[in-house]
């Protein structure tokens, strides 16, 4: 898992970013709508933005986690379709890709 290494450490990183801001939009969204009709529209639009941004959070933590574990069993850059190496280029740009840029691109 070495050979991954700093990509583990961006990846974990990222993670941390990612768990304190889910934790900051859950605390939001646990506060109460403002009882001002006005201020609840905006109230509320706001919520449902912060419930995109949680989605998106957990959406990516899960891909952070699953290639972490790709990392550790030492399957991480290895093409889940042909079995290649993925390039490490392609790596450092979408460092949760399973596929190499071939079968991304369907050959
Ligand atoms: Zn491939």
């Amino acid at each position: 898992m070495k050979d991954h290494q700093h990509i583990a450490d961006a990846l974990q990183a990222r993670m941390a970013q990612l768990s304190e801001r889910v934790e900051r939009l859950e605390e939001d969204l646990r506060q109460p709508l403002d009882p001002d009709f006005a201020e609840q529209a905006t109230g509320m639009e706001a919520s449902e933005a912060n419930e995109a941004l949680e989605g998106a959070s957990w959406a990516e933590m899960a891909q952070i986690r699953a290639a972490l574990s790709r990392i550790e069993d030492g399957t991480y850059g290895i093409c889940v379709s042909c079995g290649d190496s993925i390039a490490p280029a392609r790596l450092e740009a979408l460092p949760f890709a399973q596929q190499c840029i071939d079968c991304a691109r369907g050959r």
